[in-house]
């Protein structure tokens, strides 16, 4: 649903001229250095961005899923780090306090996520717990009014950075799966909580990833969100629905990125005395992804409108993620193609690094396989049976 398609055009406006003009020249820049100059942060922050799909009510701009899908196509249309410096407000680091915090709970966090004052991330996965997101072991136990958590968290964006943390943790002792699990919200700062030092990855540089570590960390009992202990899985899951959707978008936008350079780069070599663009076996990789890139953008906003209309989409989010990382990861590796070996060398051409950048995709929210299982299992139960 688009509710102010003027307003929505002008900040469509606003961000493609933001990500051509101040993050394409800086891109090798945010590689080397392994961070988003903090200059770039403000501009970030005060046009609004952080504050994206947060309601109007606590300072941000509450768009609905279709015009934030719409607006992820365009922030992705650069580098990784751009969008996931600001994503994780935009999306899992704030989507839980949205979705079941209490009044008292957003008024204290979500203004200042909007501004990108403060940095949220959402820390689920542990060592045990990856695939198996329920097989969560950091426990909190209650002590008077506080919890007292104890655990690792394994992969959490942003988390070096992050002055939020959103927590699944075990509240109720001997429960298995997702019963007894319940979500905290978690400031940094609080004695206890400490963030390990960031990954070497094999991609988005400027975008930090560490362990989070919970040892005897006391955490508030207003901080349990939504005040109800034993339905944090179902928080989370509210999270990643809309979540899916926001991240297929998020893969749709590099491809997009990727099919232009290869073209204008296919356009300019030449070989046997023309553009190689010229060769109708470098044409079909061009339709392939240009194809690929619409359907993503077709589903994803098909899906998007019906979240809007309060439908359940956990089939359709399912689908979009698994289909939109998955071409993603196909048009990269067709853009290297049309590279030629300038594809694999990063002195010759910013595709090698938007290669590694995007592998990431097909791994995190949900691995390919895991939303195979899940979209079968979905399809299944609505026909009655059951998938092993
Ligand atoms: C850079 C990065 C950033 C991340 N950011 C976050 C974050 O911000 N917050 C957060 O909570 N998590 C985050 N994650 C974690 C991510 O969501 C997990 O890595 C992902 O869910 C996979 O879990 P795993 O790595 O433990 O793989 P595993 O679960 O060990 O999977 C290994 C392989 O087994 C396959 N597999 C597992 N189970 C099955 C099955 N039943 N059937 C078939 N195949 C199966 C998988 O598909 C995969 O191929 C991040 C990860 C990375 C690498």
């Amino acid at each position: 649903m688009i509710k102010d398609q003027a307003q929505i055009n002008a900040l469509l406006a606003d961000i493609r001229r933001f990500v051509r003009e101040r993050w394409h020249p800086i891109e090798d820049e945010v590689e080397r250095l392994d961070q988003v100059p903090e200059a770039l942060v403000l501009e970030l922050r005060r046009k609004g961005y952080f504050g994206w799909s947060i309601p109007r009510i606590y300072g941000g701009l509450g768009l609905t899923t279709e015009e934030l899908v719409l607006c992820a196509f365009e922030l992705s249309q650069a580098s990784v780090a751009l969008r996931a410096r600001v994503g994780t407000n935009t999306g899992i680091g704030s989507e839980a306090l949205v979705a079941d915090g209490t009044e008292e709970q957003k008024q204290r966090w979500l203004p200042r996520m909007a501004t990108g004052e403060l940095t949220g991330c959402l820390a689920l996965t542990e060592p045990q717990a990856g695939s198996e997101a329920t097989n969560v072991q950091t426990s909190a136990r209650t002590e008077g009014d506080v919890y007292v958590l104890n655990g690792v968290k394994r992969f959490i964006t942003n988390a070096p950075l992050a002055d939020v943390f959103t927590v699944l943790a075990r509240t109720e002792d001997g429960t298995r799966g997702s019963a007894g699990l319940s979500a905290f919200v978690v400031e940094r700062g609080t004695p206890g909580l400490r963030t390990g030092e960031p990954y070497r990855k094999m991609g988005q540089a400027g975008s930090p990833v560490s362990d989070v570590y919970f040892e005897d960390c006391r955490v508030p009992r207003a901080d349990l969100i939504g005040g109800r202990e034993g339905v944090g899985f179902q928080t989370v899951m509210k999270v990643l629905n809309k979540q899916r959707l926001h991240l297929a978008a998020l893969c749709t936008g590099p491809a997009i990125r990727m099919l232009d350079l290869a073209i204008e780069h296919t356009q300019r070599r030449t070989q046997f005395g023309q553009a190689v663009g010229n060769f109708q076996l470098m044409q079909a990789m061009v339709a392939d992804s240009q194809t690929e890139i619409f359907a993503s953008r077709c589903m994803i906003v098909e899906a998007a409108r019906a979240r809007d209309r309060g439908e359940d989409v956990a089939l359709s989010a399912s689908m979009c993620k698994y289909f939109a990382s998955e071409m993603c990861g196909r048009v990269a590796d067709r853009c290297v193609q049309m590279f030629g070996g300038s594809g694999y060398v990063a002195d010759f051409s910013p595709i090698e690094r938007y290669y590694r950048d995007v592998r990431l995709f097909r791994l995190y929210e949900g691995t390919s396989q895991i939303h195979q299982l899940n979209i079968a299992k979905q399809l299944l139960r609505e026909r009655g049976q059951t998938a092993p």
